[in-house]
């Protein structure tokens, strides 16, 4: 089959897919206060046989999210059987999950032993209070440490913790980060905070850049860059030791989109093509009315052309999203 290209001719190699878009936590740079989720979750069975199609047409990678990702009963199932597909040239797929950790603990060991390769854990602050600010949920700290711990126990490598900076909420949690990142012997890295919350709080403001975590950080240690694949979405970093890798996702000060290898499935089984896009595509609706394999990856390659060149954001154009990360996928 054809590899999945858009009409830019960014070859489409990436699934992100959501297997729900319900959280226990209410992290402010993502979600509002109040309970509850928007979507009905679909069986796995229909998540499997999009992310077969997909990976029929070239998906490499997979990474399954949320909503948060662990909450849903029978995910160390779906990722047994996501690990049996294999990609047009017969090479395993790399499978990760993105979570916030707190049900990683117990989770860990049988999501490796299913065939899961790695974890993106989500951890704004290194200090229990200041987390709890940031999710909205009391407590929860030490579940995300001992999740974060365990993954590392079992293999779950490279392990990448996340960290959103929101000016005013954790900005000061830099060095603390590079410390963790040392003595853990994990990945952190730093994303730019997006408009994509549904709290509608974001403005240039409140972004914290790349220029000022490179700044502050050199306060504590100085950072050398290392050499990475223009299709990666971070920038990476060691400390001068050689201790310590920190990795810096700056989609709003350094766009990437030029690179942008990704195609996103929502819980209720639609497929974004940007993060900001301001429509989706019913993927799902096509499988409940019987659609073949055929006519999905139809459907999916026409999908495809359609792949936004680039997001505005910060630009007097700009258009917000249609969906809030947690509804999409992050
Ligand atoms: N619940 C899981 C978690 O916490 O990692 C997966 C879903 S969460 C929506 C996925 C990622 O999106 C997390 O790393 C989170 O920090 C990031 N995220 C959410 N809202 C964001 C925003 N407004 N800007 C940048 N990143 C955001």
């Amino acid at each position: 089959m054809l590899a999945l290209t858009d009409k830019f001719g960014r070859p489409i190699t990436d699934l992100r897919i959501s297997i729900t878009d319900h959280c226990n936590y209410k992290c402010v740079y993502c979600r509002t206060g109040n309970d509850g989720a928007l979507y009905a979750d679909l069986p796995f069975a229909d998540y499997l046989r999009m992310t077969r199609v997909l990976v029929g047409m070239g998906i490499k990678k997979v990474r399954i999210t949320g909503g948060e990702p662990l909450l849903r009963k029978g995910v160390v199932e779906f990722v047994r059987n996501v690990a049996k597909l294999r990609s047009g040239d017969g090479e395993p797929l790399d499978i990760a999950i993105t979570t916030n950790g707190h049900l990683l603990a117990e989770m860990a060991e049988p999501l490796k032993d299913a065939g899961l390769q790695r974890v993106t854990v989500s951890m704004d602050a290194v200090d229990p209070d200041r987390f709890a600010r940031i999710t909205r949920v009391p407590g929860g700290y030490d579940n995300v440490l001992a999740g974060i711990r365990a993954a590392r126990r079992v293999g779950l490598w490279p392990l990448k913790v996340n960290c959103v900076l929101m000016r005013g909420f954790n900005e000061d949690q830099i060095i603390p980060f590079g410390m963790f990142a040392r003595e853990e012997g994990v990945i952190v890295r730093f994303i730019e905070f997006m408009p994509l919350e549904e709290d509608r709080v974001w403005s240039p403001k409140t972004v914290v850049t790349l220029d000022e975590i490179l700044h502050r950080m050199s306060e504590y240690r100085p950072l050398v860059e290392i050499p990475h694949e223009r299709s990666e979405t971070a920038r990476r970093y060691h400390f001068d030791d050689g201790v310590g890798e920190i990795g810096i996702i700056a989609p709003v000060s350094h766009p990437f989109c030029g690179h942008c290898s990704r195609i996103r499935i929502t819980s209720d089984g639609k497929i974004r093509t940007c993060l900001f896009s301001v429509w989706d595509h019913d993927l799902h609706g096509l499988m409940r009315r019987g659609a073949s394999d055929d006519e999905l990856a139809e459907f999916i390659r026409g999908v495809v052309q359609r792949k936004e060149e680039r997001h505005h954001i910060g630009e007097p154009d700009f258009v917000p999203a249609s969906r809030t990360m947690v509804h999409i996928g992050g």
